[in-house]
This record gives C-alpha cells, sequence and structure tokens, in this order.
C-alpha cells in the first residue's frame, strides 16, 4: 500500500494543473481499491458549495457542474463533521440527496472522506460500489484517510495556482487571496513581481564524453572566470547599500570558485574524460546533496548557493546570454530561493520587496533584506511561484503575508498604510531628541538592537539612546571562517564609536537553534533544545576568550562597553563566564590597555531562569529579557515554524506573568531590567512593560519612534491600570484586542501593525 500511496502522491506532484491532479487522483484511487467510482469534491470558497471536479464511474457530464451547499447531501455531512462517513446503503441514509444527472442512483455502498488542509476544508473524496454487500472495511477507509492527508497540500497548492490568476473552481473571479509565510523584514511594499528564474537547468544536461579535452577545459575555465567578474561586478553595484562585512557574503561566493574548490574537482573530472556541463553537473550535484542532507538548517541553505553558482557557471558554459531581466522601478523580487547574489543584479533604487518560498527569518536574505530595510516575506511554501511574473504584489512584511493582484480596495488600504508609515515617520523625527517620558514623569530608557553597520546609522537618526542588543553573531555569519581578534575589535569599535557615550550591550556569540556558522556545524535532532549560546562557547574557551578580549580592546578610551550572555539555564553558566569575563580583563590591562570592567548582564530566555532570577541578579550587573526565545520555550512554540505561527503568543497570560514576576524580582535585590525581544518594540506590547517596570527596552530602530510617541502621549498611571486588567484575561487573543482597543481609545490606532484580523476582513483568505 505504501508504494502505491508513494505512486500516487509522485504522479499528482508532477500534474500540470488542479485539474489534471484531480483526475490522477480519482483514477489512481479507484484503481488501487478496486472500487466502481471514486469522485472529488472541492469546497468553492466563493460559492460555499462543494462542486463535483473529478469522477471514475459517475457520468462524465456532471463535473464541474453538479455541486451542492456546503451541508447539503452525504458529501456536506462529511465535509461538516470533518471525519469520515462509511455506508453499507447510502440512499436509505436521511442525508442521502440524489442527482440524477451523475447517474449515481446504481451505487449503495458509499465511502466519503475529508481532505483538510491545515485545519481547512478543501473538499471530500468519495468511493462508491453497487452492490449493497459491500461495505468498504476498516483498512480501506484508512488508505482513503491517508490518500486524502498526504493530497491536502498538493490540491491546495494547485488550488492556490487559480486563486493566483483571480479564479475560483468555477471560473468565477475571486477577490483578495492572502499567501502565508514568515516575516523576513518588516514594512508594506506594492510593487510588480519579478520572477527570477536561473537560466540554466542542471538536470537537464546529458551524460557525454568529452571530445576533446582541452577544449572542454578551457570553456570551463573562461565560465568561471565570467562568473567570477559578475559576482565582483554584482559586489561593486552593492558596496554603496552594503557595509564591507555584509559584503563579504560574496567572498564567500568568490571563495567556492577557487581553483581549489568547485572549479578543481570539476577540472579533475573534465581531465577523466566528462564534457564540461557534464562534469560540473556531477559535482555540483554531489555538493548539493551533501548540504541538504545535513540537519542543520544553515548549513542546508549553503546548498541554494551552490546551486545558484552551478548554473551560472552552466549558463555561461552554455553560452546562454543570461535572461535579460527587466526591473520596473517598484520591483518585488520573488524566487523559489532567493540568493544574496540575485539581489544585486536588481538596479539600485528599484527593489521595494522580497518574496522568497524557501528560507526563514534567519536566512542570509532575510538578514540582508533588514538591513537594507526592504520588506520581505520568507516561507512562502505552497506558492506557484511562476505566476507571479508581472503581477501586482503586496508583501506585508510586518504580517509575513502576500497579496497577488489585489483588488483597488486592498491595494487602497495597504498604500494607506505605506503612506501612513511615512508621514508618520516624518512626524516622529521631531521627537528624535524628546526623552521617552511618560506624562506622570516616568523615564524609560529606548534601545535598538543591531546585528550590521547599516542598523546603526538608521538607529542614530531615530534617536535611539543606546544598544540594547548587538548580536555579534551577524558579522560572523557573513564570513566563511571565524572572525579574526582583530577584525571582531574593529567590528566592535565601530558599534561602540557610534554610540558613544551611550551603553552598546555586546551578546557573546549566540549560535545554534537556527543560527549557524557554514565553518563551524552544528547537527542536532532538536537543536533548539540543544548545543546553543553560551553552552557552545562554554565549550569553547578559545572562542569565548578571543570575542570578550576584542570587546574590550575595543571600548578602550570609550567605557560604554556591556557585556550580556545568552541562553542562561543555570547559576554556574553565570559563574564560570564571569570567571572567564574578569581573567580577559585582568590580561588586557597587564597587556597595557587602558580599560574599565564592563557591566555584565544575563539574557532571561529559558523558564527556569525566571525562577531564579534573583539568584542571578545578584551576580550581575543587569538582566535583560529575550522575550521572542523566552516565548518559544514557555510555549513550547518553534518560533521559525509557519506550522505553528499561530499558537506563538507573547501576549499570553503565562508570558506576561513570567514577565511581571522577572521585573518585581530583579527590582527586589535593586537590579535593572530591559527586555530586547520583539514584544519591546510593539506600541502595545511597550505599554504593558512599561507598566510592569521594564527600565529599558530594546528594539529594531524603524518601531522606536512610535514607542516613544505612545509612551510619550500616556502616563504610568493609566499603563498600569491596564495592565492590572488585562492581567485578568486567560486568552492572548483577547489580551491583545483589549491592549489595541485601548491605544484605539487613546489615538493611536494609526500605529498598529495591519492586523491579521483587519487584513482578513478585506481578504478571503486561504491557508498557504
Ligand atoms: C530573544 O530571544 O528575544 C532575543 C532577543 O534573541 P534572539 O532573537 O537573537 O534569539
Ligand atoms: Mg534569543
Amino acid at each position: 500500500m505504501l508504494s502505491i500511496l508513494r505512486n500516487i502522491v509522485q504522479e499528482v506532484n508532477a500534474a500540470r494543473d488542479l485539474q489534471e491532479a484531480l483526475r490522477i487522483i480519482v483514477s489512481r484511487v479507484q484503481e488501487a481499491m478496486g472500487t466502481e467510482v471514486c469522485s472529488v469534491y472541492l469546497l468553492d470558497p466563493a460559492s460555499n458549495r462543494y462542486i463535483l471536479m473529478a469522477t471514475e464511474g459517475l457520468y462524465q457530464e456532471s463535473v464541474g457542474k453538479v455541486s451542492m451547499g456546503h451541508s447539503e447531501g452525504l458529501v456536506g455531512l462529511v465535509g461538516a463533521r470533518e471525519e469520515p462517513i462509511n455506508l453499507e446503503d447510502a440512499p436509505s441514509h436521511p442525508r442521502y440527496r440524489y442527482f440524477p444527472e451523475t447517474g449515481e442512483e446504481r451505487f449503495r455502498s458509499f465511502l466519503g472522506v475529508p481532505i483538510i488542509h491545515r485545519r481547512r476544508m478543501l473538499g471530500v473524496l468519495v468511493v462508491q460500489q453497487r452492490e449493497s454487500s459491500r461495505c468498504f472495511d476498516e483498512g480501506e477507509e484508512a488508505f482513503l484517510v491517508t490518500v486524502s492527508a498526504q493530497l491536502a497540500s498538493v490540491i491546495a497548492h494547485s488550488e492556490a495556482t487559480g486563486a493566483i490568476s483571480g479564479l475560483s473552481l468555477t471560473g468565477e473571479e475571486t477577490k483578495d487571496i492572502c499567501f502565508s509565510g514568515v516575516p523576513g523584514a518588516p514594512g508594506v511594499a506594492i510593487g510588480t513581481g519579478v520572477v527570477v528564474y536561473s537560466t540554466a537547468d542542471l538536470d537537464a544536461v546529458p551524460e557525454k564524453a568529452a571530445e576533446n579535452i582541452e577544449q572542454e577545459l578551457e570553456l570551463f575555465r573562461a565560465a568561471v572566470q565570467t562568473v567570477r567578474e559578475d559576482i565582483q561586478r554584482v559586489a561593486k553595484r552593492l558596496s554603496s547599500q552594503l557595509r564591507p562585512e555584509e559584503l563579504a557574503l560574496f567572498d564567500v561566493y568568490l571563495s567556492m570558485l577557487g581553483d581549489k574548490a568547485l572549479p578543481g574537482e570539476v577540472d579533475a573530472r573534465i581531465r577523466e574524460g566528462v564534457w564540461a556541463q557534464g562534469a560540473l553537473k556531477q559535482v555540483v550535484k554531489q555538493y548539493i546533496r551533501h548540504f541538504e542532507m545535513m540537519d542543520d538548517l544553515y548549513l542546508r541553505e549553503r546548498a541554494v548557493d551552490i546551486r545558484d553558482l552551478g548554473r551560472r557557471l552552466l549558463s555561461r558554459l552554455q553560452e546562454g546570454e543570461e535572461k535579460n531581466v527587466e526591473y520596473p522601478e517598484n520591483t518585488v523580487l520573488v524566487s523559489e530561493e532567493i540568493t544574496p547574489a540575485m539581489l544585486g543584479e536588481v538596479p539600485k533604487g528599484h527593489l521595494v520587496g522580497l518574496v522568497s518560498v524557501k528560507g526563514s527569518s534567519n536566512s542570509h536574505v532575510a538578514i540582508l533584506a533588514r538591513a537594507m530595510g526592504v520588506p520581505t516575506v520568507m516561507g512562502l511554501v505552497d506558492i506557484p511561484v511562476n505566476q507571479l511574473d508581472g503581477k501586482e504584489l503586496v508583501v506585508d512584511g510586518f504580517e509575513g503575508q502576500l497579496f497577488a493582484s489585489p483588488s483597488s480596495e486592498l491595494r487602497a488600504f495597504y498604500q494607506e498604510i505605506c503612506d501612513e508609515e511615512a508621514e508618520l515617520f516624518r512626524g516622529l523625527e521631531a521627537l528624535r531628541d524628546k526623552p521617552c517620558e511618560t506624562t506622570d514623569g516616568h523615564r524609560v530608557a529606548l534601545l535598538v538592537n543591531t546585528g550590521l553597520m547599516t542598523d546603526v546609522a538608521r538607529s542614530l537618526s531615530h534617536g535611539a539612546e543606546g544598544i540594547g542588543l548587538y548580536r555579534t553573531e551577524v558579522p560572523f555569519m557573513i564570513k566563511d571562517r571565524f572572525p579574526s581578534e582583530q577584525e571582531q575589535r574593529e567590528y566592535y569599535r565601530e558599534q561602540l564609536e557610534a554610540f558613544a557615550p551611550n551603553p552598546v550591550t555586546m551578546r557573546t556569540l549566540d549560535i545554534g537553534g537556527d543560527k549557524a556558522l557554514t565553518y563551524f556545524p552544528i547537527q542536532e535532532e532538536n537543536p533548539f533544545l540543544g548545543w546553543r549560546g553560551i553552552r557552545v562557547t562554554l565549550d569553547h574557551p578559545e572562542i569565548f576568550l578571543v570575542q570578550v578580549r576584542a570587546m574590550l580592546k575595543a571600548s578602550e578610551g570609550l567605557n560604554n562597553l556591556q557585556i550580556m550572555l545568552p541562553m542562561i539555564s543555570n547559576i554556574s553558566e553565570v559563574e564560570e563566564s564571569l570567571h572567564l569575563i574578569y581573567r580577559v580583563y585582568h590580561e588586557v590591562r597587564e597587556e597595557g590597555y587602558e580599560i574599565h570592567m564592563p557591566k555584565v548582564g544575563v539574557m532571561v530566555e529559558v523558564p527556569a531562569v525566571v525562577y531564579q532570577i534573583r539568584e542571578l541578579a545578584e551576580r550581575v550587573d543587569f538582566l535583560s529579557v529575550g522575550s521572542n526565545d523566552l516565548t518559544q520555550y514557555l510555549l513550547a512554540v518553534d518560533r521559525n515554524n509557519p506550522r505553528v505561527a499561530q499558537l506563538y503568543h507573547s501576549y499570553h497570560p503565562a508570558v506576561l506573568q513570567a514577565l511581571v514576576r522577572v521585573a518585581q524580582d530583579a527590582h527586589s535585590v535593586g537590579k535593572p531590567v530591559g527586555i530586547c525581544g520583539e514584544l519591546a518594540g510593539d506600541p502595545g506590547g511597550a505599554l504593558l512593560l512599561m507598566a510592569m517596570g521594564y527600565d529599558s527596552l530594546s528594539m529594531n530602530a524603524a518601531s522606536l519612534p512610535k514607542v516613544k510617541s505612545v509612551i510619550r502621549n500616556v502616563s504610568r498611571e493609566w499603563a498600569a491600570q491596564l495592565l492590572e486588567d488585562v492581567l485578568l484575561l486567560d486568552s492572548p487573543h483577547v489580551i491583545k484586542s483589549c491592549v489595541d482597543l485601548a491605544l484605539r481609545n487613546e489615538g493611536f490606532g494609526r500605529y498598529l501593525r495591519p492586523a491579521r484580523s483587519s487584513s482578513a476582513a478585506l481578504a478571503k483568505k486561504t491557508s498557504a
């Protein structure tokens, strides 16, 4: 059965469109189960009716014509109950409905199973049999349920293909369909989709022997040289937008093209007698297989880079011109796998948004997009990419949503958000040098989270009072080896100098989980619960010591460094880290550097330490809550997994209770406590945190002006009352609505991000 199932799924996956996919399903299932009839009915969201979409055994003329209300007949009953219905004598069932146009009166036994994709009812798969004596047995029922579960996502994908062109199942026009992915970079973009394909197809290259080995070698070397030049050209074009350490990504590409790397291996195969294209295909495929088999997300993503390089080389080898892509002024770049190199192909000033089927908020491209301020949606897994070229697209980088060919109503909705954002920022510029203080005189420090130098420039212009979190792993991630002490010192000095005399909080390397370094692979079954953050660096003191040494030396003469330790789950980790930091401090002073001992703090990210705040606080100078991870671990919801994204809620009562407790316990031993997770940059979240007594809020530079404006316009007393009210509630959604309502009542409705619910009110959603 398993192999039958696998074959059906493969065949359906290869179908050209929904109709073909459905025809394959009904004929293969009928064959496999030996039934007289197999039919599939899909629920048309436009009419809310089940439509007969394909059948084996009923009259073909009825396909597309027979339909029933969503609670009508046995099909409607399966849909309403969301479970299989297995009847020996269907016509005697009170819900049986007779459709003469299908020729169905001849059939008695009925087995219908629902087709459900991510909680959404897509349709019903039915088998029928003439003899009344045949009752489908348990095994057959289980088979049909398995087929339906496996095919649901394929059907959803094919259905989305139709939806993108604005057509419902019946061919009627539909209104705005929303595709959901993962937010990559915040903001809203409205523009024209430009789908980037790679011209060369490695899979299509035939296996052939080289006719002239020398000639093949020459051809290949020339291709490598041209691609190298292409990459250098792209890096140059981006050089005014990116800092040198960000441009280092292109060095990674160039080093893959070094003689000893990929070209060396292709060369060797050509010498063995394989023609250049075949040799390239063999080597690239081997590399890709190798990387894709790795469990580690970051390393798997390197396969993308290899594939991109392979295609570029192949296209040069084939002497085919690179597809002459036209990039309109408002380009939304769309691809299966956007690579950093693709970004560089877009003329300066033309790129307004990015859409990538693969990747997460941790991908290189998302990091670059954030640095460049380009709204981005990643992980749009079900979207039919090749349907988006030339379409008008709306990219909602706040919510991770995409709309194709928006209605004028939806476009106006998002255009308003774009205009409001722009206007809001213009209006908020005046606040730059004003303190973040409530109307009754309560002061909160507003800090920024940085990783790249581009963030720093924006932070300064938005009036940040310091850096609450410098993610040091970011400069590590865009290199192909550990940066040296001197290199690190230069990165750190830039950050420290830019903000001096204000504090700059540098977090020690936080790798592991979803953040990996190509040159330091970590393979684990359960990476978020594994070797992460401080656990890695304490096991590798040589990494930790060099990093702290570079930080301390960089702080000479500035005295504004603070060091923060990530992923602490035990007091002993803090003690060990402090011991190492003191050791480096004394060594560096002995070397003659005039440095001061920096303040040292810990991140509160693991639920266990919520119950050990006093013990921790007594040992360090400050605490900072990483609400992104704390939420993930408290709720047991992977922060990067779009499937459970709706369960990830920082307004969850348990998260709020934990946050209250952390602030109270830190203050009870006289230590300051801040927060540097995304919640701090959410105006409503910031109000609650301020009311809880958090001393500093550290956020994305783009969120800072709004948060400052909200806090400056309310009293702490008012916020405290709001907090008291929401702490009595038991649902994250109700809490969020309550906070939003309070903001609206105070006149801050325009500060709220386009909430899922409000965009849903305009857009009929399909889950993607
Ligand atoms: C956090 O976990 O909230 C945090 C700020 O750290 P990161 O997002 O880098 O894990
Ligand atoms: Mg974290």
